[in-house]
Order: C-alpha cells, then structure tokens, then sequence
C-alpha cells in the first residue's frame, strides 16, 4: 500500500511538472508523453486534474458549442470503414445522396442562432464538391453570415487551395477535415483516399486564410502510437480545433461490430490530447452521448473545451438545450463567436 501511494505522489508530481511546462509554452516530446501514457484509464485520476488545471489557465470557464447540419447525406462513394453514409456498405442511410434544400440548411442555421449556438458546420458526404456545389455553399454561407451572424464552418472533402480562397472569400471562417488517426492505421481503415490527400486539403485552407478543424476518430482498432502520432501530426499542421470523436458502431460497416470504448479510456485520451495541444480547442463530437453516458460532463475536467451539440451527421446526439444547461450547471460559459469575432 504505501509502496503504492509512493509511486502514485512520484507519478503526480511527474504530472504536475509536464503541466507546468506546457503552460510555460514548452512543447512535449515524445518520450514525455509516453510518461502521460502511463496513467491507466483505472487510475488516470490524476492526469485528469493536471488537464483541467491546463484547461482552465489556457481557457479560464469558457466553453465553445458547435452544431451541424449535413448539406449531403449519404451517396458516398468512399470506403471509411466507420461511416455509414459509404455506398459500400448496407447501412440505414439510404444508399442515394440526399441533398438538403436551401430552406432547410437556412432553417437549421436559424435554429443555432436561437440556441446560442454561435458556430454552424455545414457537411458534405463525399470525397469532395463540384463547381455548382462551391457556388451553392458560397451563396448560402454568405446568407448565413448576413442574416445570423453565425461563425460558419464546412466540411467538403479534398478541396484545392483555390476552392478554399473562395470559401474564405464567401465567409467561412474554418474548414474541417479530419485525419481520421495515425498515417500508419489509415490504410487499414480507408483505402479509396490517401493520409496525404487529407494533409495536402488541410494545408490548402491553411494557405486560404481558413482556420483549421481536425481531428479523428477512436475506437476503429487503433494503438495507442497511432493516437499519439494522430496528435502530434495534427500539431505540425497547426490546427486550431480538434474534434475528437469516439466510434459509434452502425450496422453493416466493417466496424459495425467492433467494441466501444470505455468512459474512462475516453477521458484518458482527451486529457492526454489537452497535455499535447494545450491551445487548441478540443471538440467531443460524434459517440459521445453513446460512450460517455453518464460521465459526459466530465469531459471538461478532462480538458474539453467545446462540444458538438444537437444531432451528429447520422446518429442522434443531444438536445442543445440539455447540453446548455449542463454548461450553466458546471459554471461553464458559452462562448460566443459572431462571424469571426470573439464577443
Ligand atoms: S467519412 Fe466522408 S469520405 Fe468517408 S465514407 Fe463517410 S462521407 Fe464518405
């Protein structure tokens, strides 16, 4: 017993000097972070803290929500092995794209804006957009941006840095696309598209002016390596948000079958991405009311800083009223962001 609480006070006191560092700017290294690594999800409870505690200097109460609106559903004809929306594979989602009308991508924006909720994605299935879509989405989110002042992201697929000056051009203010997880585990999870074509669109909308969301997915047979190197890939590019999302298994996708992750293997993680990026803003997006249930306000103690509220691409997430008064009950504060400017 008290070999172990000996072990426990060095393990904290290791946490508490990698915080320190990261709050004075020092980037971890490799070997650091597989010190963090070393905090089991059974007994992370400190890691937890020290995340917080970083959180809470970078971020002070300041909590951004984010909601969604698939523009395209479905029709695509990509091989993500978690998605859904893939023609290869007989899953609920109907095997045709559906496009959403103007109505009803404006219609949605309107409801974030009742919401309080200042950012609104608008998604596309797809491995990337045609001439007559970018026209569309450029009509709408300069729609979007005059008539609710919304920040407004969108997510397209594999996009040239000319496609993006206009979308910068029209308003976006950040484009998302995800790595998904490590270079080294793509291949084993998509094989219609390359790691290097996600990271060359990433860099495109960085030249565009765009701010950057990226993040992946965990739980699809992922190491523990492949979510570092994940991490610390999405640094390099210099991300501003990174959406973590936990695999949702859906029926009829290759990982339809595969198991969950644990609560505390999810908050674990996030704790450790906040050591790694403490800057960026860290999003719990698709899985989390399924995998988290009745832990999901502890995300923030583990050093969330936003959520993607309201229903996910195709699976139901939570009423964005739910999630504010979670906020207000944590003492948490929405941040607002009216088209690019913080308020
Ligand atoms: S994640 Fe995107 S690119 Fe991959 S199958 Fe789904 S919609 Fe297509």
């Amino acid at each position: 017993m008290k070999a172990l609480n000996n072990r426990k006070r060095a393990m904290n006191e290791t946490l508490s000097l990698l915080a320190g560092r990261v709050l004075d700017g020092q980037r971890l290294d490799r070997a650091e972070i597989d010190t963090l690594l070393k905090e089991s999800e059974r007994d992370c409870d400190d890691l937890l803290y020290w995340a917080n505690k970083i959180r809470q200097r970078v971020f002070g109460n300041k909590i951004k929500v984010c909601s969604i609106v698939p523009g395209r559903l479905g029709g695509c004809d990509q091989d993500c092995a978690f998605c859904s929306q893939s023609v290869r594979y007989d899953t609920p989602v109907e095997k045709r794209a559906r496009l959403l009308s103007d109505e009803e991508i404006l219609a949605a924006a309107s409801a974030a804006a009742e919401n309080g909720v200042a950012n609104f994605g608008i998604v596309y299935s797809g491995r990337t957009i045609t001439e007559a879509e970018l026209e569309r989405i450029e009509r709408l989110v300069r729609q979007i941006v005059a008539e609710y002042g919304l920040s407004v992201c969108v997510s397209l697929g594999i996009i040239t840095t000319a496609q993006a000056e206009r979308l910068a051009g029209a308003g976006v203010s950040r484009y998302n696309h995800n790595l998904e997880t490590s270079e080294r585990h793509f291949g084993n999870v998509v094989t219609t598209h390359k790691y290097a074509d996600r990271v060359k669109t990433i860099e495109a909308a960085k030249e565009a002016g765009l701010g950057i969301c990226a993040g992946g997915i965990f739980g699809i047979g992922e190491t523990e390596a492949d979510r570092v190197d994940m991490a610390l890939e999405l640094r390099r590019l210099g991300v501003d948000t990174v959406p973590l999302n936990f695999l949702h298994p859906i029926e009829g996708t290759p990982l339809g079958g595969a198991r969950t992750l644990k609560p505390m293997q999810i908050l674990r993680i996030i704790a450790i991405f906040r050591f790694i990026m403490p800057k960026v803003n860290l999003k719990i997006a698709g899985g989390r009311v399924l995998n988290l249930r009745d832990l999901q306000s502890w995300m923030f103690y583990a050093g969330a800083t936003s959520i993607l509220s309201g229903n996910y691409l195709t699976t139901a997430g939570r009423a964005v009223a739910e999630d504010m008064q979670m906020l207000a009950d944590l003492g948490l504060e929405v941040e607002r962001q009216i088209h690019n400017i913080k308020v």
